[in-house]
């Protein structure tokens, strides 16, 4: 089952034209045409992104998917299925019909892969029996370096695969690799990373989380590599990426790079992106772990050149404090990437669609991470993880301090009797501050925390955050959310 990338040849195409699909049939035809890639009767697996219900380009584009699909089936392609994992809790049906992807991919002579087999989820005449057991036929259990991993056996057993990778920036990786892509072939609850044995400061100093992260991606990687890798710049987001934020916006590079072996097409992608080996972590992790990572000099572009298509990028911000939102000041301490990627996420979406609910709420305080400073300004302060929670116990803004009520009767006796005015120092009571709330976590889930806030400020106060809820509810809770349970859904 293990490939290695050895026997690939280390030529990348970079394309440039008008339109996507332009850009991607040249550098294919550079590569030498798709005759190079697929053999007739291949069943092709095209593993692409498929994160969220909209938002151009959080997917991958589809003009770019309709036009591969035409040339596999030029190639002589017997079946061509197409299929990714979402981000977590969201079942592939849900997107296909908000997208109407399962026509729309059937009209254009492919399949879309259910990975997540939720196109059963609503069937009445299965058992939760026999619905757990396609689960199981489904999958193979690959087990590698002590990791169960449940992998597709759609994506197994296809004699091609094909990765089409949307390049978005990225607030843990700088931008998404096409290792990046790979590794939502497996259910986003798989790759959910959670602090297992360790020490919390430990796991906090090591960054434990992004170690443990890579190597999920390096393993995942190792089970079957691409035929053809396609990262898709010909648009791309920068600034607040890789979902559509309100700091988010949109770059036309009329770009795609192209080749067979992912590594040297993610080295190159780095190249036109100004970054070297040494600002992408998994690529150093896989360096490290003897995988085969050529040099930039051992690889063969063809096509454009690169010194002429520099693309010069807005990356996400690397500190949770330049994450600017009105009416939340944000105090931290040491955190590690676990915290970061889901506050980053967490303060993205508040600025992007709770502007309203952040003016009814307007002193809020965000502290996260180990010992972050203690906050100058009352109001309501969120702690966000187990560390911020944990070392914040004997801060002062848990407590409030108050002086006891004066003895105004005994105050006014005192005066009608002229008795001499004993100095009485004020008294001082404490009591536990209520305007806490905790998000637990190590890291903090974001969907938990978007309920525990909206439960903390009540849903009269955060009118857009209850009616974001409330919508999200219509596609993924009720009837089908049932399901999901019956399912141990993915
Ligand atoms: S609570 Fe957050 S910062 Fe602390 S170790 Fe866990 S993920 Fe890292």
């Amino acid at each position: 089952m293990l490939t290695h990338s050895k026997s690939k040849k280390l030529e990348v195409a970079i394309s440039k034209a008008n339109s996507p699909k332009e850009s991607l049939l040249k550098g294919i035809e550079t590569l030498g045409g798709i005759s190079r890639f697929i053999d007739k009767g291949d069943q092709v697996f095209i593993k692409f992104n498929l994160n969220l219900p909209g938002g151009f380009p959080t997917n991958t584009n589809f003009e770019v998917l309709e036009e591969l699909i035409k040339s596999c089936k030029e190639g002589g392609a017997s079946k061509i299925s197409l299929g990714s994992f979402p981000v977590k809790g969201i079942p592939i049906k849900v997107l296909s019909d908000i997208l109407n992807l399962k026509d729309y991919f059937k009209t254009i002579g492919a399949e879309l892969a259910f990975l997540d087999n939720s196109n059963y989820y609503d069937k009445k005449d299965l058992s939760i029996e026999q619905l757990k057991k396609i689960k199981r036929d489904s999958f193979t259990n690959v087990k590698i370096n002590n990791n169960d991993y449940p992998i597709p056996n759609i994506f197994l057993n296809s004699n091609k695969f094909i990765s089409v990778n949307q390049i978005n920036v990225n607030p843990l990786f700088k931008f998404n690799l096409s290792l990046l892509n790979s590794y939502s072939i497996i259910p986003a609850k798989f790759r959910k990373i959670g602090k297992k044995q360790y020490n919390i400061v430990e796991y906090n100093s090591a960054d434990q989380y992004k170690k443990d992260t890579i190597s999920n991606i390096l393993n995942i990687f190792t089970i079957k590599q691409p035929d053809l890798v396609i990262n898709d710049l010909f648009y791309l987001l920068e600034g607040a990426g890789p979902f559509i934020y309100k700091d988010s916006k949109i770059k036309k590079t009329n770009l795609m790079i192209i080749g067979e072996d992912a590594i040297s097409v993610d080295l190159i992608t780095l190249k036109t992106l100004m970054l070297e080996i040494n600002d992408c972590e998994i690529i150093q992790q896989a360096q490290s772990k003897n995988f085969n990572v050529p040099k930039i000099s051992n690889i063969k572009v063809l096509g454009e050149k690169i010194e002429e298509n520099i693309i010069n990028v807005d990356f996400c911000v690397s500190k949770i404090e330049d994450i600017k939102i009105k009416n939340i000041s944000i105090c931290s301490g040491k955190y590690c990437s676990g915290c970061f990627n889901q506050v980053y996420h967490l303060l993205n979406f508040m600025k992007t669609y709770m502007v309203k609910d952040l003016k009814y709420n307007p002193t809020n305080t965000f502290l996260i991470g180990e010992n972050p400073i203690e906050p100058e300004k009352m109001g309501n302060f969120i702690l966000f993880g187990d560390c911020a929670i944990n070392s914040t116990k004997s801060y002062n803004f848990r407590k409030l301090i108050i002086e006891a009520k004066k003895n105004l009767i005994g105050e006014a006796k005192n005066k009608l009797f002229k008795k001499p005015k004993a100095k009485k120092k004020p008294k001082i009571k404490e009591k536990p501050n209520k305007n806490i709330l905790e998000l637990p976590g190590c890291p903090p889930d974001i969907f938990n925390c978007l309920e525990l806030i909206m439960n903390y400020y009540g849903k009269e106060n955060v009118p857009n955050l209850n009616l974001l809820t409330k919508m999200n509810e219509f596609w993924f809770k009720g009837k089908l959310n049932d399901e999901l349970k019956n399912w141990e859904a993915l």
